[in-house]
């Protein structure tokens, strides 16, 4: 198991480092503001939304390792999926995150996120791993003030 927690480790680490899909997205129809006060970290998710389908996403933004991992990761998974996808991916994050944590998780069906299950066992960092898809929520719903996790 130390073996696994090591790989998820290196996984968030390198997404921190270098985050992917990073700063404003040219052409984007779509975009949120989220703020996480508990630990300072802000971001703004940029979404390109045509017929149905995410066709460009991008973040920028400040805050700790989980947050920008969390982002980089959300903009890596959900990146030409349609929004009925990107729903159930949510959904599926969010009860990941929010399920006892040692209750196994169901790695298939989340892929690459199953790195963040480790937050689980920290809910302050709870916040932190979330605040990107409860932006990205707001995005899709174009909802027009920002999202808060407080
Ligand atoms: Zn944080």
């Amino acid at each position: 198991m130390s073996d696994l927690s090591d790989l998820y480790q290196e996984v968030i680490l390198d997404h921190n480092r270098r985050p992917r899909h990073f700063g404003v997205l040219a052409g984007a129809n779509r975009t949120a503001k989220g703020h996480n006060p508990l630990c300072g970290d802000k971001l703004v998710v940029y979404l390109k939304i045509d017929a149905g389908r995410i066709t460009g996403v991008s973040f920028e933004g400040s805050g700790c390792a989980i947050s920008k991992a969390s982002a980089s990761l959300m903009t890596d998974a959900i990146d030409g999926h349609s929004v009925a996808e990107v729903t159930a991916m949510f959904d599926r994050f969010r009860a990941m995150v929010t399920s006892p944590h040692d209750r196994p998780i169901d790695q298939d069906a989340l892929g690459k996120l199953a790195v963040l299950a480790g937050v689980r066992e920290f809910p302050v960092r709870v916040k932190c791993a979330s605040l990107a898809w409860h932006t990205l929520k707001a995005a899709l719903e174009d909802v027009p003030t920002p999202v808060k996790t407080e």
